[in-house]
């Protein structure tokens, strides 16, 4: 059964700050194949690079969003950056057959249940593009710096990526 959702990011910038999501992102989904729960896998765009120790991951990346909105307030003036990779992946229900798997439950589902998104960030300052990325486990609220000038690039308040799922 094919699944199709979104994950999504949001990042409050700074003004002329520039992003660029990578065309790859890492999310934790139950696999089928290995009958084992929350897989992290690196999916791509492509279909055939998408692994899991060692065997193909039906998973893709179809399209990934870059949208910027300008949001004034009367205080400031904020860039508003949103990530959205739409990702289409093959899932079997399976029950885990180990006796302890660390986790709240055996029965596989078809929902995500972590993400990493990464993306090149431009400095607005020093002009130094660089790696950053967001996860659901990050410690917030969280400044993204630049990693060369210390100038603070981006916040990161609410947790995230968000998961939709979308027919
Ligand atoms: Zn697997
Ligand atoms: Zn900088």
């Amino acid at each position: 059964m094919k699944i199709n959702f979104a994950a999504k990011a949001i990042l409050i910038c700074r003004k002329d700050v520039i992003i660029q999501p990578l065309e790859t992102t890492e999310i934790s989904l139950d696999c089928a194949v290995c009958k084992k729960l929350h897989r992290t896998v690196i999916i791509h765009k492509d279909i055939k690079k998408t692994q899991c120790a060692g065997h193909n991951f039906l998973a893709v990346i179809k399209t990934i969003e870059n949208n910027k909105k300008v949001w004034k307030s009367f205080f400031m003036k904020e860039d508003v950056h949103e990530i959205i990779y739409h990702i289409e992946y093959e899932y079997r229900e399976f029950e885990d057959p180990r006796d302890r798997t660390g986790y709240d439950r055996r029965m596989s589902n078809e929902y995500p249940s972590w993400g990493r998104i990464n993306f090149l960030i431009t400095c607005p300052k020093c002009n130094t593009t660089q790696k950053h990325f967001t996860q659901n486990n990050l410690v917030r609220p969280f400044i993204g710096v630049c990693e060369h000038c210390a100038y603070q690039l981006y916040k990161d308040d609410k947790e995230q990526p968000l998961f939709e799922k979308e027919v």
